[in-house]
């Protein structure tokens, strides 16, 4: 399977980066030139700088509306690399990392997943976003439902990765991104490297497709992982991996439509019973009723891992969240502009006209 990642802004080209560092084919956006210095495994010829015209080369300081006005403007110079260093064959699926909250990477990935969409449509276009920390106040709360509202409409899934779930109090924010920004690749890579390997029962690209083809609504990823000579119930730990501790995001799970399990540990391990008890009860429980699943004996593994993927969640607390926030603010703000209006209409009516007091 061939997964071509594009990490777009500061917080998706650090991202990449990684996917890089592990060996996947990455690329990187940004309207900053520093931050794309700043990278340390793409290479050089893998890093586009946009929007040099309009910024020059100083990044758009969060500002989705500028971050989208540079990657409409040099798009055509964008789709030639990415057709240069990519070519048209065989992409299975894009994976688009970005962060919500920001500027180039909010405001630029629904314009390039539009382009790709257009220009590669037998790929699957998938955004990988980092929801904001609440902390950060108002306006990437702001930026993330812009965001959310233009890229539901055009990719295939959204896998949103909630920094506030995955931040740990007390944490040093950089400290913090950075050890989230390894926990998604982990997560990513580990899930794609159980793709296409043979086996009896193994995962392959096309259900890995058909799970995540979901009409532009939200996905997650989950896992559990436990030594092997400690697990007391194996269908305890996949069902863990399922719920809202093993996940990336706070959804209903029940609201999901598809689901992927993959399960690797030593084979004496992996007892058949138990895993399809948690799948049942995994299937019953999700509204679409399908999940796909792979089974991966190795017996050089001493750990059972869990690899899961829940796709077409239409309920998400998180999402909610900061949909309902910026809708708010917005209606707020609109209204004390309404009021300040009239208030200044007021005070400034009856006002004479001075031409006749300075003749
Ligand atoms: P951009 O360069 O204008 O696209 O903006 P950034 O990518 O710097 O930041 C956008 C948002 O992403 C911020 O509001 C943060 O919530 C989040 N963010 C920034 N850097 C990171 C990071 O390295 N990892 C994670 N998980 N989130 C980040």
């Amino acid at each position: 399977m061939r997964a071509i990642i594009i990490g777009v802004g500061q917080c998706g080209t650090k991202i990449a980066d990684i996917f890089s560092l592990v060996d996947f084919e990455a690329l990187a956006i940004n309207t900053s030139r520093g931050d794309l210095e700043y990278l340390k495994h793409i290479p050089q010829d893998r890093r586009i700088l946009i929007g040099e015209s309009i910024v020059g080369g100083k990044g758009v300081n969060a500002n989705p509306v500028l971050g989208r006005e540079a990657m409409k403007r040099d798009l055509p110079m964008v789709m030639r690399k990415i057709r240069s260093l990519v070519g048209y064959e065989d992409v299975d699926i894009f994976f688009l990392t970005f962060g919500f909250g920001g500027g180039t990477g909010a405001g630029g990935t629904p314009v390039l997943a539009e382009a790709l969409k257009e220009e590669y449509p037998d790929s699957l276009v998938v955004a990988i976003g980092a929801l904001p920390l609440k902390e950060e106040g108002i306006r990437p709360t702001i930026n993330a439902a812009i965001t959310i509202d233009k890229l539901s409409k055009i990719v295939d899934s959204i896998i949103a990765i909630d920094n506030n779930k995955l931040k740990e109090s007390g944490e040093d924010i950089s400290q913090a991104y950075e050890r989230i920004n390894y926990a998604i690749v982990e997560r990513i890579a580990s899930l794609l490297a159980l793709i296409d390997v043979p086996g009896e029962q193994t995962l392959d690209a096309s259900d890995l497709k058909f799970v995540l083809r979901a009409m532009g609504s939200f996905a997650t990823v989950g896992y559990a992982k436990a030594d092997a000579s400690k697990v007391k119930s194996l269908s305890r730990l996949i069902v863990r991996s399922f719920e809202n501790e093993g996940l990336y995001l706070d959804v209903n799970i029940e609201s999901a439509l598809y689901g992927l399990v993959a399960i690797h540990g030593p084979p004496e391990a992996l007892k058949a019973n138990e895993i399809f008890e948690a799948l049942n009860e995994l299937t019953e429980r999700i509204r679409g009723k399908q999940i796909f699943r792979g089974f991966y004996p190795d017996p050089r593994e001493r750990e059972v891992e869990v690899v899961t993927l829940l796709s077409g969640i239409y309920e998400s607390k998180s999402i909610e969240e900061i949909v309902v926030t910026a809708k708010r603010y917005a209606q707020e703000f609109m209204k004390a502009k309404e009021e300040g209006e009239i208030k200044k209409r007021q005070l400034l009516s009856g006002l004479p006209d001075f031409d006749d007091i300075y003749p």
